[in-house]
């Protein structure tokens, strides 16, 4: 069905209003107000939210901020998740959308998953048109970007 973006992005995050406060985290948004309708399956865009979003919570530390960003680029959104937690080197940037793929045994022992949330964000983006990627600074924090078609009506541009 066809979904504003910017409205589902803000009920996603209130859900995780709750678990971020527990952990005195704030969640920035910085979200158009541009009608930006996407052609979706909404249980599938949720999946792919809840991880990237969970990951950020997971990987950073008490105090820390996350900020989640829509904006536009031709005719994609384009949404980036950035948080201060403790980044990814360089070298498993690429590694982290294969399946069971967690960086660092040692770090991941500590912090429960399968490594397998953002193989299949991945594969869900892709099916809706979209791209995912990230960029990341060991030490600094990660942002995790991901684009999908719209359309700003319901339906598809006339
Ligand atoms: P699952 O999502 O299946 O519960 P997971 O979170 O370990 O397990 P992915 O979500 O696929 O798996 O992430 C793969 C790996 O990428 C993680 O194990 C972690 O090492 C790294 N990673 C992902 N997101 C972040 C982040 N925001 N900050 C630091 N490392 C991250
Ligand atoms: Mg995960």
């Amino acid at each position: 069905q066809w979904i504003d973006f910017g409205q589902f992005l803000h009920e996603v995050l209130d859900r995780f209003e709750i678990i971020a406060q527990e952990k005195n985290i704030e969640l920035n948004r910085h979200i158009s107000k541009k009608p930006s309708y996407v052609e979706m399956d909404q249980d599938k865009l949720i999946q792919v939210l809840d991880n990237i979003i969970s990951n950020a919570l997971k990987y950073s530390a008490e105090g820390a901020n996350i900020t989640t960003t829509l904006l536009h680029q031709g005719n994609h959104v384009r949404v980036s998740i950035a948080d201060q937690g403790m980044g990814i080197p360089r070298e498993s940037q690429l590694k982290i959308f294969d399946r069971f793929y967690r960086v660092d045994r040692a770090r991941a022992r500590n912090i429960g998953g399968t490594g397998l949330g953002l193989a299949i964000a991945k594969e869900l983006v892709q099916a809706h048109g979209g791209d995912i990627w990230v960029h990341s600074e060991y030490g600094e924090g990660t942002t995790i970007y991901f684009t999908l078609p719209y359309s700003t009506s319901k339906g598809g541009d006339m």
